[in-house]
């Protein structure tokens, strides 16, 4: 068996090399930042240096794999015009920026329709997805499965389907699997990942699955709500996260937290998913 590449959501603010460095520290071999300011500002440019340092730090440490996620609040399939251009923006100049980190996925949220309807808001996700996909670019682009909160799309496998079957570049377009996401969307991960995974074959294939955000979720399933929770304290529960690592069909993946913890609460959940056992110092038993 390969090892377990589990990590969390870091800060960027102190570069590249430093989220390796603080990634290593915490038991992690892969990790997830915010490729700007996560209300979606101007972005600084990466150092050279910073970036030379972190691709022999990665090598070293076995981490393939790193999850870029582009601001949440990028809107791609809004009403307004204006949305819309600025999320195009983000993306191109994102993505450009990617193929000079080695193993970045870039991770969105495939928006909200706002009124429009979902099938509106689907066309035009795929259509600011086939704006900014070229055919010379490389940087593997995720999109993520949502709650299904407000107007957002993405909240049912078939929606993310027929999101990927309007997209030109469909060869370099991927999945991003949230727990918290999925069961507050009404997907039953708890009694029956089985079934889910089947469903999400079925709509969209499990090969274009490529990352899981694991967090467990403060409401019960089918809730809407997009409300994470740490490991074990939540609806879901430890032992079906637990299970999510240890899937066949899921188990080679990276597995991103993305739960209301500083530093050393996602050494300790690592630690416990690592090991398998909530007593390492999960949920309740911390
Ligand atoms: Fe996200
Ligand atoms: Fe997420
Ligand atoms: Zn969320």
């Amino acid at each position: 068996m390969t090892e377990l590449r589990i990590g969390c959501h870091l800060s960027a603010g102190k570069g590249f090399r430093h989220m390796a460095e603080e990634a290593k520290s915490i038991g992690a071999n892969t990790f997830q930042f915010f490729t700007r300011n996560p209300r979606g500002g101007k972005s600084r440019a990466w150092e050279k240096e910073d970036l030379e340092a972190y691709r022999v730090l990665a090598r070293e440490n076995g981490m393939e794999e790193i999850i870029a996620h582009a601001p949440y609040t990028l809107n791609p399939s809004s009403s307004t015009p204006g949305t819309r251009e600025f999320a195009l923006q983000v993306m191109a100049e994102d993505l450009e920026k990617l193929e000079d980190v080695p193993g970045a996925l870039y991770n969105f949220h495939p928006g909200s329709h706002t009124g429009q309807g979902t099938a509106q808001g689907v066309a035009r996700t795929a259509e600011a997805l086939n704006a900014v996909l070229t055919a010379d670019g490389t940087v593997t682009v995720l999109l993520e499965t949502m709650s299904g909160k407000g107007s957002e799309i993405g909240g049912s496998f078939r929606e993310i389907a027929e999101i990927l079957s309007r997209v030109h570049h469909a060869e370099r377009m991927g999945v991003c699997l949230d727990t918290c996401h999925v069961w507050d969307a009404g997907y039953d991960i708890r009694s029956d990942l089985d079934g889910v995974l089947e469903a999400f074959d079925w709509e969209i294939g499990l090969d274009r699955l490529r990352a899981v955000h694991l967090n467990d979720s403060k409401n019960i399933c089918g809730s809407r709500k997009d409300r994470h929770e740490k490991l074990g304290r939540g609806m879901i529960g430890f032992d079906a996260l637990l299970a999510v690592t240890r899937h066949p069909g899921l188990c080679h993946l990276p597995f991103v937290l993305e739960t209301p913890n500083e530093l050393e609460g996602y050494a300790l959940e690592i630690r416990c998913i690592r090991e398998g056992r909530m007593d390492a110092g999960c949920g309740l038993g911390l």
